[in-house]
């Protein structure tokens, strides 16, 4: 059982404008002022609003997250944003190898691994997202994907691993209403665990391990009493003010 902080954190992914982020981060610190969360909290939003989310989220208990960062420090590089970009603007976090990035932009494990490395360079907490897709799993395959996955982030970073949050983020369980039984999700976990202790060894209980997939006001309070879930990171409800306020309230218990 780990003992610190758990994290919640928001994937928007592509969606969201200067009106309805305004409203839904009016939305989510009105909430919050009237109950302080007990957990860390993360926004991960699309690139091009970091400046108006960065004078939004002044003063309040959520941290701004990117969710990519380039394994490169600068130059020839069209279309990506260094670790030193999002510095400027003050990101906390940054979602490394999410499965639509492996799955659409063919980010393989040594990239993952090599943008994990620039995050913890520039003192930005990389999110490493592992997860099986449904053929993996159904063929016996979970274990040995996130194991391989995990490890090659890992053999990069070892040094400083204990830096790292993870994220279980089963593929058919993501955007998909299918979760993951709180059972599946901590076996998993439990995997992920022992796996962080062999490299990190005294360090291993305090890396966060997120669950993501369908994590929602419903299901949240159930997946995070597992003794090896230490957070979310939630796609679909992080964008309704309600929802993410429960999955919150939730992660504080
Ligand atoms: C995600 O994109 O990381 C995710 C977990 O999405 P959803 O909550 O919508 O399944």
């Amino acid at each position: 059982m780990t003992t610190h902080k758990k994290l919640i954190a928001g994937n928007w992914k592509m969606n969201g404008s200067l009106a309805a982020n305004e409203a839904l981060v009016t939305a989510l610190r009105q909430g919050l002022a009237a109950n302080a969360p007990a957990c860390d909290i993360a926004l991960c939003a699309p690139a091009p609003y970091f400046a108006q989310l960065q004078s939004l989220l002044v003063g309040s208990p959520m941290a701004l997250g990117a969710q990519d960062i380039s394994a490169q420090a600068q130059g020839a590089f069209t279309g990506e944003q260094s670790a030193a970009m999002l510095k400027d603007f003050g990101v906390r976090y940054a979602i490394v190898g999410h499965s639509e990035r492996r799955q659409y932009h063919g980010e393989t494990d040594d990239a993952v691994a090599a943008k994990t490395a620039a995050a913890l360079a520039n003192g930005i907490t990389p999110i490493v997202c592992v997860g099986e897709t449904l053929a993996q799993r159904e063929a016996g395959q979970t274990e040995e994907v996130v194991k391989r996955q995990l490890a090659a982030v890992i053999h990069v970073n070892g040094h400083c691993i204990s830096e790292i949050v993870v994220a279980y983020e089963p593929v058919w369980a993501i955007g998909t209403g299918k979760t993951a039984t709180p059972e599946q999700a901590q076996a998993v976990h439990a995997v992920l665990r022992a796996q962080l202790h062999h490299a990190a060894s005294e360090h291993a209980a305090g890396i966060k391990i997120l669950y993501g997939g369908s994590m929602n006001a419903a299901n949240a309070a159930e997946l995070l009493a597992q003794a090896d879930i230490d957070g979310g990171l939630i796609g679909g409800a992080s964008l309704k003010a309600p929802d993410f306020l429960q999955i919150i309230s939730a992660a504080a218990r």
